[in-house]
């Protein structure tokens, strides 16, 4: 079975991948698996994240 892989931030599809696989390797914790379609960060919003400085609440 195959899922869409979409960007949480954006909304961009950012490939396809097996299901299966998924599940067996279960390596990326950002991943949340919503019906057939699995949300994560594409490199540029990761990187943005990333690289934007932090909200620092006191
Ligand atoms: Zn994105």
């Amino acid at each position: 079975m195959k899922i869409f892989k979409v960007c949480h931030a954006c909304d961009r599809i950012i490939g396809e991948i097996e299901l299966d696989d998924l599940t067996s390797q279960n390596s990326d914790p950002i991943m949340d698996i919503v019906g057939n379609v699995a949300y994560a960060l594409c490199t540029n919003c990761l990187h943005e994240m990333e690289t934007k400085p932090r909200i620092i609440y006191h």
